[in-house]
């Protein structure tokens, strides 16, 4: 279990019903491992469990109001900064183990061999960075009646600290670019971030420095009073 730096006062939840004192692995300011064993009862209006692409965003927006413990088993990013370059985008996926690796190897229902995030941040700390705003018709496909003025803030949130963006492309984007278009795949949209039909140029977690800004950024956001 990780402790997240700042966010170390978590307490092993009972159920109050018994004496059994759980046992946590806590990450020390220093990095070490520390086993702790506590019996103290921390009470939290929600517990957020997985500190992943939707985990950290929901637990940072609840903390504005309510108490949040947030429960990620992975690791920290700075401690596999690889996931923080671009770079090595694939070399994180290919040194993929079963312990503790921030991509995890999984088999999905259906039989298929593939791979999640098992990091603060989640999937959003290996994936290939491309962000989008939903599709349109997603929002009546999921038959809920949505504040339009609240989506657009919410998507706000999240693009103004971890999404870039730029037309500025290099050949080889322009050419596949170009390529979409004389295939007769348009229109051209130019760059925006919203779901479109045709060709576009779309926002990225990844900066022009090729330095990756994944969901555990958005734990900034939070009230460090409440998470
Ligand atoms: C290689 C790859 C490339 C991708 N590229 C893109 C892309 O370019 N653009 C895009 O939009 N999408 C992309 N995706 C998909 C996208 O990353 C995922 O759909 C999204 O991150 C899933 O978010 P999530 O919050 O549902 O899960 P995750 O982000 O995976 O978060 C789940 C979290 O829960 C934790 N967890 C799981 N079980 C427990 C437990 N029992 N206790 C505590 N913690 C637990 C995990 O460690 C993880 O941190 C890609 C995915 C992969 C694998």
């Amino acid at each position: 279990m990780t402790v997240i730096h700042g966010f170390s006062r978590y307490l092993s939840p009972s159920n109050g019903e018994n004496n059994h004192s759980s046992e946590v692995l806590l990450k020390s300011t220093s990095n070490r491992h520390v086993k702790h064993r506590s019996q103290a009862l921390i009470e939290y209006d929600y517990i957020v469990v997985g500190g992943g692409t939707a985990g950290c965003p929901l637990a940072a927006t609840l903390s504005s109001n309510y108490s949040v413990l947030l429960l990620e088993w992975g690791g920290l990013p700075h401690d596999h900064p690889d996931v923080l370059s671009q770079e090595k985008y694939v070399v994180n996926l290919y040194e993929a183990n079963d312990r503790d690796s921030p991509a995890q190897r999984f088999t999905s229902e259906d039989g298929i061999p593939n791979l999640r995030g098992r990091i603060l941040g989640g999937s959003s700390m290996i994936n290939v960075g491309i962000y989008s705003r939903a599709d349109g018709d997603f929002y009546a496909r999921t038959g809920i009646k949505w504040d339009m003025g609240a989506v657009k803030k919410a998507y706000e949130w999240v693009e103004e600290s971890i999404v870039f963006g730029t037309d500025n492309l290099t050949t080889w984007e322009s050419s596949v670019r170009d390529a979409l278009l004389e295939s007769n795949i348009g229109p051209d949209n130019g760059f925006t971030l919203d779901h479109v039909v045709g060709v576009k140029v779309t926002g990225a977690t990844f900066d022009e420095a090729g330095r990756r800004h994944g969901a555990v950024e958005l734990v900034n956001k939070a009230n460090p009073e409440n998470l």
